[in-house]
């Protein structure tokens, strides 16, 4: 059933219309074809979360008990991982970013896609759910549900991770810019299902979180850290509040700009809905680095 799930996913990033960018920036695809992955509900690494996230990320059974759905043996359920990879038209034109006096923005092609992304997701995972539905399976999807909050506790994390769940699945690591590096490169979004179906496991190659990236292996490249206008990276890792300070300045200017082809958007913090300013990116330390579009250990190794 895996390699079904993958082909019709195949098949509707191609057809799709939500995975198109605005006709302004020539309509073109916003994400290449998908990696998708699949991790085991009773993985011990989702108990590990609840340490390095923080103990209201849920388990796999905790989130499909909460949603509503009956009680199954955590090891009956799979959590399906999706990775939507930014199209190479996408990436190319991201090297011509904005400078507004101190401000550097992004390529608008970029916020764009960025943008438009969150509503396709949500359509991936309604239509993921359908395909399981069909076959007399049941899926649920953060990306669905107000059960998925962000956490705000002087720093903050949501309660069910994307990035955690495709390293779950085998499809990547993390890296010094905390982006996951899959085999198509960081500069990606990601989304999942949590669903009874038996589909079979894909296994991490390794337990190593960090096995990806040049400098955690290598001591060598730290290329995100030259390319953050933010200083937001540094050899201890990535700041998550300087960077949201820098994105969120520099999104009341992108929406100035563009505003007006923008998709609305809104989260769950802290459990209550807030709709919010237009998410438009910024990634520059994910852009013209040796793990854009590439896992630059596998290159490495060949
Ligand atoms: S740019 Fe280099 S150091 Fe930074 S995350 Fe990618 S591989 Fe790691
Ligand atoms: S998203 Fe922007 S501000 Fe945040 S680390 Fe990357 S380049 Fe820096």
């Amino acid at each position: 059933m895996l390699k079904e799930l993958k082909n019709f996913l195949i098949e509707f990033f191609t057809s799709s219309e939500l995975n198109r960018l605005h006709e302004n920036y020539g309509g073109g695809r916003i994400f290449s074809d998908p990696l998708v992955g699949v991790a085991s509900g009773d993985d011990y690494i989702y108990q590990k979360y609840k340490e390095v996230i923080g103990p209201e990320h849920f388990t796999p059974l905790e989130f499909w008990q909460v949603e509503g759905k009956n009680t199954v043996p955590a090891s009956k359920l799979r959590i399906i991982s999706i990775v939507f990879p930014f199209s190479d038209e996408i990436r190319e034109g991201s090297k011509n970013s904005i400078q507004l006096k101190r401000l550097k923005l992004p390529a608008e092609i970029y916020s764009v896609g960025r943008n438009y992304a969150n509503e396709f997701k949500q359509e991936t995972c309604r239509q993921v759910i359908k395909f399981l539905e069909d076959k007399g399976y049941n899926g649920v999807a953060g990306l669905l549900s107000k059960n998925f909050t962000i956490i705000l506790k002087g720093t903050f994390y949501s309660n069910w991770s994307e990035r955690h769940s495709a390293f779950a699945a085998g499809l990547g690591t993390f890296s010094l810019h905390e982006g996951l590096i899959t085999e198509v490169g960081c500069n990606v979004r990601i989304g999942s299902v949590i669903t009874d179906a038996p589909l079979k496991i894909t296994p991490r190659k390794s337990d190593d979180p960090y096995a990806n990236c040049l400098f955690y292996s290598k001591g060598t490249c730290k290329k995100c850290i030259e390319k953050c206008p933010a200083s937001a990276i540094s050899e201890e890792g990535h700041d998550k509040n300087k960077c949201n300070s820098y994105r969120i300045k520099l999104g009341r200017k992108v929406n100035l700009r563009i505003g007006s082809i923008l998709k609305p958007h809104y989260r769950f913090i802290n459990g209550e809905r807030r709709e919010q300013d237009p998410p438009v990116g910024c990634a520059f330390c994910q852009f013209g680095v040796p793990c854009m579009d590439k896992n630059p250990m596998a290159s490495l190794k060949e």
